[in-house]
C-alpha cells in the first residue's frame, strides 16, 4: 500500500536527481511514509538518463520513464500520473528550487480535505525576467478563472490520486492543473512553500514559452464554460450576425423605397448585410456540430462506464 507517490519531470537536470532522490527518501523515512518515486526523462541530452537508470537499479521505489524526445512538462507529468499507485500524489521540479522538505505540510493540508494544494512561492528566487510575466500571468488567469490563487505554475503541488486521474494534460496545460481541477469540481488550494534558487542546470522556460501558454488558458476557458452547450454560445453570436444582417438589408430597401435612393449606391451595405447573412448561418452551423461533437462524446464516455459530471 503506497501512501504517496512523487512524480517529477526532467529536461537535462544531471546536477541534481541525486541529492534530490536523497532528500526526498529521508522526509519519507522521517514521516514513516510509503512512498514511490517516479522521474520522466523529457528528451534529456546530458546524463540525467544514465543517472536516472542507476538510481532505478539501486533504489527500490525510484521509477523512470523515458521520453525519446522532448514533449514538455505537461506530457511528462500526465505520463506520470497514468502510472501513480499512491493515495497522494506530489509533483516537483528536478532541480531542487523546490524543497522535499514541505511534502509532509502538503500531505497535512489535503488531510485537512481538500483535493489538490498548490505551492506558493512567495518568495520566489528567479530574475525578474521570469517572476514579472510570472506576475502577470498569475494575475490575468485569477481574473479570467475567477480562481483566487496566486501562483499557478508552482511545479510543486499535491493531490488525492482521484484529481491527477481526472484531468488530461497536453501542451501548456501544466500551467492551469488548479483551473482543471476546480472545473471537474475538486477543491482546491495553496500554502506558501520555501523556494530556492537555481544551483545547477538552466531554466526551460523564458518569458516566451509562457506567452504561448496564453492560447491554451483560451483553450480551458472555453472548454469551462461552452463543452457542454456549444450551440449557445455559436448560435447566439450567429443569431447576432443575422439579425445585424438582415437589419442592413431592411435598411437598404428603406432607402430605396422610402427615400428612393437606387441600389447601385448602396452595394458596399448591401454586400455588408449579405456578409452577415452567411455568417451568422456558418456560426450556427458550428453550434451545431459542437452540439453533435457533445452529444457523441457524452454517449461514449456513458458506454465506457466513465462517470458523468454533467447532469
Ligand atoms: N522540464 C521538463 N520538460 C521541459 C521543460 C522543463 O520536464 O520541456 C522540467 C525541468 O527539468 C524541471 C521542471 O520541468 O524539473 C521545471 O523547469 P524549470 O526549472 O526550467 O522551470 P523554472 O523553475 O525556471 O520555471
Ligand atoms: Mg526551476
Amino acid at each position: 500500500m503506497i501512501d504517496v507517490s512523487l512524480v517529477i519531470p526532467v529536461l537535462n537536470e544531471e546536477g541534481t536527481l541525486k541529492t534530490l532522490t536523497d532528500k526526498i527518501l529521508t522526509v519519507l523515512r522521517s514521516e514513516n511514509l510509503q512512498g514511490e518515486i517516479y522521474f520522466i526523462n523529457d528528451g534529456s541530452t546530458d546524463q540525467t538518463p544514465e543517472i536516472l537508470d542507476t538510481l532505478v537499479k539501486d533504489i527500490e521505489q525510484v521509477s523512470v520513464i523515458h521520453f525519446r524526445r522532448n514533449k514538455g512538462k505537461a506530457a511528462a507529468l500526465q505520463a506520470g500520473f497514468r502510472q501513480v499507485k499512491g493515495r497522494y500524489v506530489i509533483t516537483m521540479d528536478g532541480d531542487l528550487q523546490d524543497d522535499p522538505e514541505e511534502i509532509p505540510r502538503l500531505l497535512a493540508k489535503l488531510k485537512e480535505g481538500w483535493d489538490m494544494v498548490s505551492g506558493w512561492k512567495k518568495v520566489r528566487h528567479d530574475p525578474l525576467s521570469k517572476t514579472l510575466p510570472s506576475k502577470l500571468f498569475n494575475k490575468t488567469t485569477s481574473l479570467l478563472t475567477g480562481i483566487r490563487i496566486h501562483d499557478f505554475n508552482c511545479g510543486l503541488k499535491a493531490y488525492r490520486k482521484e484529481v491527477v486521474q481526472s484531468i488530461s494534460l497536453y501542451g501548456e496545460l501544466h500551467r492551469y492543473i488548479p483551473v482543471l481541477a476546480k472545473m471537474e469540481g475538486f477543491r482546491v488550494t495553496e500554502i506558501p512553500v520555501t523556494h530556492h534558487p537555481r544551483t545547477s542546470g538552466k531554466s526551460k522556460y523564458g518569458a516566451g514559452r509562457m506567452f504561448k501558454g496564453f492560447f491554451d488558458l483560451i483553450t480551458v476557458l472555453f472548454l469551462a464554460r461552452f463543452t457542454l452547450r456549444p450551440m449557445h454560445f455559436f448560435g447566439m453570436l450567429g443569431l447576432l450576425s443575422v439579425i445585424v444582417g438582415v437589419g442592413v438589408e431592411v435598411w437598404v430597401l428603406i432607402l430605396k423605397y422610402a427615400y428612393h435612393e437606387p441600389f447601385q449606391t448602396h452595394v458596399a451595405m448591401l454586400l455588408f448585410g449579405i456578409l452577415l447573412l452567411i455568417l451568422g448561418i456558418q456560426l450556427v452551423s458550428m453550434g451545431l456540430i459542437g452540439e453533435m461533437l457533445v452529444y457523441q462524446f457524452r454517449k461514449n464516455k456513458g458506454k465506457s462506464g466513465g462517470d458523468d459530471d454533467t447532469g
